[in-house]
């Protein structure tokens, strides 16, 4: 147990995330990377009682953020909502078992099957992190050095956890729109399909104007589009981009505003052209892999991921030419 508090009055500190007051009982909590907390996380008090949003990597990050729900409303954790399958989400679950965990059908499944294989596998093949000392050891950049040694932070966290870690699966789930309410506030879990992953869900707080976006927002920071479709991804944003929002909470990197919204729909057609191009001049993978990122995302955070984003593309577009001709 790391989390302390000296005061009843100031906020809870962890080594795992760092707590942002957005409003009157809603906190975000921002990931400290590297530690294996990974996916940031929400704390929203419904009044007779308390919401989380996603659950962190490990155990002992979610019992951080479970004693720091508890400690910030006075209220034990009555709700978790799970923006989608992806472990950095969804692995603390267990640690909220007593709590009702909420989200889409198809994340529930997801987790049960894709979590399950993911979790199994890595149980079987504990360790691929010495192949992440050689990565570091020839990153191209220092950036991407850093990057991989955050990551690396990340899965050693994870690996120690795996003999604790149980799958907590979802309680109830819901389609498009779940609303809860409490004796202080109601909150909307929303959900308009997948684009980050096959299903992507949100939280939305519309008096506060506050929404919990999951991995649907990077904040300067590359997203993954490992499971992502980028159509619908855009067409996801640009129907938030209509909801009154004032607050958007990352999934990755700082607390943001539409404008991030606004920056990512625009990365994600800009990694589009740039790949394209690229394989009109005739570039090969590798050189695609090794194109420097667009100027207005040089200083974006996850520079292992845009180089995987690279290759993702590459793949998925080289292939739709070859089917074309
Ligand atoms: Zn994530």
């Amino acid at each position: 147990m790391s989390l302390s508090s000296d005061a009843s009055d100031s906020p809870p500190t962890s080594p795992y995330f760092h707590l942002e007051r957005l409003a009157e009982g809603v906190w975000a909590a921002i990931v400290e990377r590297g530690t294996g907390a990974w996916g940031n996380a929400g704390i929203v008090a419904l009044g007779n009682g308390t919401l989380v949003f996603d659950t962190l990597l490990t155990p002992a990050a979610a019992q951080d953020l479970r004693t720091a729900a508890e400690a910030l409303t006075g209220q034990p954790v009555v709700y978790v909502v799970n923006s989608h399958y992806h472990m950095d989400h969804i692995h603390g679950n267990a640690i909220f078992d007593d709590a009702t965990i909420i989200t889409t059908g198809k994340t529930r499944e997801r987790i049960a099957v894709r979590g399950a294989e993911i979790l199994a596998r890595m149980r079987e093949q504990p360790d691929d992190l010495t192949s992440l000392d050689a990565e570091i050891a020839s990153a191209a950049t220092p950036e991407l050095a850093d990057d991989l040694r955050v990551q690396q932070g990340d899965y050693r966290a994870l690996y120690a956890a795996l003999p604790e870690l149980a799958l907590r699966l979802p309680d109830i789930t819901f389609e498009q729109r779940l609303t809860l309410h409490g004796t202080e506030r109601s909150v909307e879990a929303l959900s308009y399909g997948g684009g980050h992953t096959g299903s992507d869900a949100f939280l939305f707080l519309p008096a506060e104007r506050i929404a919990f976006l999951g991995d649907l927002l990077g904040v300067r920071m590359h997203p993954s589009f490992g499971q992502a479709d980028l159509e619908q991804w855009d067409e996801i944003l640009e129907r938030i981009e209509a909801l009154d929002i004032q607050t958007a909470v990352p999934g990755h990197g700082h607390v943001g505003t539409l404008e991030d919204v606004e920056a990512l729909r625009q990365y994600l057609g800009d990694m589009e052209m740039l790949v394209d191009e690229a394989i009109v001049r005739g570039e090969t993978a590798e050189q695609i892999v090794a194109l420097p990122p667009p100027v207005a995302y040089a200083a974006w955070d996850a520079r292992a991921i845009y180089t995987d984003n690279l290759r993702h593309l590459y793949d998925l577009l080289a292939r739709a030419a070859e089917e074309a001709e």
